[in-house]
């Protein structure tokens, strides 16, 4: 059923966003950033839209919604502590992570898979070079051109397949080396990936059986010439929550890859990137709890009922209190 939120739903929603807002304005300007604009980038990555939430009315609908939402990577400029490395710079980035994944929850897997792939890309010079700039550089731009026109360049990952879930070395994609590169990188991919997420990604880390075993592939969504590489969207996933951040089944016919460290080292290289990620779920669920929080002790203060507040009725805020404490434990122990 299509979610209403009601008049009072709504009004909480709004302050809190308010208050979010606020604490991510102060703390853009500690850290030199401008702010301006960022209450509008939050509404067009699909806040305020409930309709996101809802049902899809067909396919259409629903790939639309894949490119709607890369607004929500122009927040990407201000997680990158990559591109600045300074003490603390690694706790700022988990404080505006945080934040931000409170506003709008569906754009953190994409900016977590952009920043978790800095690492992996600054181990292999020759790749490297070619995407660092473009992922270190504070902007999004959201055309689907040459990657080396770009001003700015996201990444997503696709290691799972159908057959075997968290077992990679079950993987079947195939990875075959083409003749024509003398340095014997570039490849053509054969296969399939089950989760895929954020296909509207510049280029994504994928793990292929090639010749010497399970390696590690940079597979570019538009070639350096500008033509589209085959990347074929299967569906879009349906899941339970989150619907603003689209996940993909996608399947690879001939699709042109660069190897990305050493031959047969998939796993060894692309776990950095997994390592990164999955720190930042710690952070997204303490981010989910914290807005859970707010809002509960928010209603609990103010809903009246049998002429008094409802903070006063321990059957109120003993969740509240309980929840509070947990998200605290949780936030004081997931900073990095
Ligand atoms: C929203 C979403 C987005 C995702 N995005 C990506 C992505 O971008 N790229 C990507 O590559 N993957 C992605 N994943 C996939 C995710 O990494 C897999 O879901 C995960 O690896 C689990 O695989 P599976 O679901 O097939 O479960 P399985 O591996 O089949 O596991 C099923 C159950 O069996 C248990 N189990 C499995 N093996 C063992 C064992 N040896 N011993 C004991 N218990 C075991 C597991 O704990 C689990 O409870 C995404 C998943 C979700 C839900």
């Amino acid at each position: 059923m299509a979610y209403r939120p009601t008049a009072r739903t709504e009004a909480t929603r709004l302050v809190y966003r308010q208050r979010l807002l606020d604490a991510a304005r102060r703390l853009l300007a500690e850290g030199g950033y401008a702010a301006a604009g960022i209450s509008a980038l939050a509404e067009r990555a699909g806040v305020a839209t409930g309709s996101v939430y809802n049902r899809f009315a067909s396919k259409q609908e629903l790939l639309a919604v894949v490119f709607r939402h890369v607004a929500g990577h122009e927040l990407t400029a201000v997680q990158q502590a990559w591109a600045d490395p300074k003490p603390g710079a690694a706790v700022a980035r988990a404080a505006s992570f945080m934040l931000f994944a409170q506003i709008e929850p569906g754009h953190a897997c994409p900016m977590s898979m952009s920043h978790a792939v800095v690492p992996v890309l600054q181990r292999d010079g020759e790749v490297g070079r070619d995407w660092l700039p473009g992922l270190l550089s504070r902007s999004y731009d959201p055309r689907l051109i040459a990657p080396g026109s770009k001003s700015g360049l996201t990444f997503g990952m696709g290691m799972t397949e159908k057959q075997g879930g968290s077992d990679v070395r079950a993987n079947t994609t195939r990875a075959v080396p083409m003749a024509s590169d003398p340095d014997g990188r570039a490849h053509l991919l054969t296969g399939h990936k089950w989760f895929f997420s954020a296909p509207q990604s510049d280029a994504f880390l994928v793990l292929a059986q090639a010749p010497a075993g399970l390696t590690c592939f940079l597979v570019p969504r538009v070639l350096a010439d500008g033509t589209r590489n085959t990347v074929r969207i299967q569906r879009l996933k349906n899941k339970l929550g989150n619907k603003s951040n689209a996940s993909s089944e996608v399947e690879f016919d001939g699709t042109w890859a660069v190897r990305v460290g050493e031959p047969g080292r998939g796993v060894p290289t692309i776990i950095d990137m997994v390592n990164h990620t999955r720190l930042d779920c710690v952070l997204g669920t303490t981010a989910g709890m914290r807005q859970s929080v707010s809002e509960a002790i928010w209603h609990a203060r103010h809903r009246s009922a049998f002429a008094a507040r409802a903070s006063r009725f321990s059957s109120a805020t003993t969740p509240s209190s309980l929840t509070a404490f947990e998200s605290r434990r949780t936030a004081s122990s997931s900073s990095p």
